[in-house]
């Protein structure tokens, strides 16, 4: 049986996530996990919280993130890699399942600036997989149902009110 978590930060790419890699692949081993997808945050306010050298170097360093987790569990995890990418036009947050690092390298003002509608084809094109995380978190718009693949309907951060049970309906 595989058991997936498909929307996971950590604290060395994201500045929300509080838990140290070895906090991370214990509990989610405790928890019978198999595998993980990290969603770190892909914008230009992630890159701006740290002292990156450019926006090679956010990229380089957003892809080593997953290996390295990876190789802390000895294996026992599969650890992917995808993004959770906010646009420059709002606030609302997007779970992007398919990214590979070339992508993101030649990319960046898609990825950075577009907005939903510019991006939703580029997605199809790439054969990408758009969820908006936590639609009814505070600061949050729905997004056009149209331009999505789906929305997160449970997010487990104690920080925010997420309103699951809304998003569940
Ligand atoms: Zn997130």
């Amino acid at each position: 049986m595989y058991k997936t978590e498909l929307h996971l930060h950590n604290a060395a790419i994201s500045r929300c996530a509080h838990t140290t890699d070895e906090e991370i692949v214990a509990r989610y081993e405790q928890a019978g996990y198999t595998t993980l997808v990290l969603t770190n945050h892909f914008s230009r306010s992630s890159f701006n919280a740290r002292s990156y050298a450019s926006y090679e170097d956010f990229v380089h360093q957003f892809w080593q993130a997953g290996p390295r987790l990876e190789e802390l569990s000895g294996g026992r995890l599969r650890v992917l890699t995808a993004a959770e990418v906010r646009f420059d036009t709002s606030n609302n947050d997007y779970l992007v399942f398919g990214v590979t690092k070339e992508m993101m390298l030649e990319n960046q003002e898609m990825f950075w600036c577009s907005g939903l509608r510019k991006f939703r084809p580029f997605a199809d094109e790439q054969g990408l997989l758009v969820y908006q995380a936590h639609p009814f978190r505070d600061g949050m718009t729905v997004a056009r149902p149209d331009l999505l693949d789906g929305i997160e309907v449970f997010n487990g951060h104690p920080g925010h009110d997420s309103r699951n049970p809304i998003a569940l309906l």
